[in-house]
């Protein structure tokens, strides 16, 4: 009696250990979703940044180019470093310029070029708080190192094609897409931006829509049909 006892506590304890080891096999492979947001969260001029999108995004301080904390979101940035470097051995620099703007940042960017520079303005080139990719934390405009020298001006970074060619190339690598695209201004709301990177979660779903050559806005879209 009391040898079948310890053999049922040891077969318990070996299938405890089993259950234990498989429960933590089942976390490794956890969608990220789970983390409490979406990598595919889609914010344009007509879709809002989720209410609760604040409180539960991930937030790290880093620098950019002109040594300013930013704040970009934690996955993002890890997979920043990766293109970074990946850029670094083609000879390519690239530095962080805007990343995370806060609802609250962006309010107070409104209403002081509105003083500054007249509503007219900021309603063409301000977006209106709350409905910038900026929020999320996975947006990313970079800008360029270039002999020693920053590029940061839009006019100065569109001339550098080749450059940005390279880059673009290797974007779906570390899970990022170029988030507006030559030609698609009617589907993402704006004009052709080389510098704004926007990092979606999957390298998978940045391949398709890279190969694809399509917006976000219309890879959600196929993905509803
Ligand atoms: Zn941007």
């Amino acid at each position: 009696m009391k040898k079948r006892i310890v053999l049922l506590s040891s077969i318990m304890i070996i299938a405890l250990f089993f259950v234990a080891g498989c429960d933590k096999k089942k976390e490794e492979e956890k969608p990220k979703k789970t983390g409490g947001y979406d990598y595919l969260v889609l914010v344009n001029k007509k879709n809002k940044l989720p209410d609760d999108w604040e409180e539960k995004v991930s937030l790290v301080t880093t620098k950019n180019a002109w040594n300013e904390k930013i704040q970009i979101e934690t996955e993002t940035f890890e997979q920043y470093k990766k293109l970074k470097k990946a850029l670094a051995a083609e000879g390519i620099t690239i530095e962080l310029d805007s990343v995370y703007r806060s609802v609250k940042e962006q309010q107070k960017l409104w209403d002081e070029w509105s003083v500054e520079k007249g509503i007219d303005y900021v309603t063409n080139y301000v977006a209106v708080p709350g409905y910038s990719e900026h929020h999320t934390g996975l947006a990313v405009d970079i800008c360029l190192k270039i002999d020693g020298e920053l590029v940061y001006e839009n006019d100065d970074m569109l001339k550098e094609e080749e450059i940005f060619a390279k880059i673009h190339e290797k974007l779906a690598d570390y899970g990022f897409i170029l988030r507006y695209l030559k030609g698609k201004d009617d589907f993402t709301g704006y004009s052709y931006e080389p510098w704004h990177l926007r990092y979606v979660g999957s390298v998978k779903v940045a391949k398709e829509i890279a190969e694809k050559g399509i917006t976000l806005e219309e890879y959600l879209d196929s993905t509803k049909k």
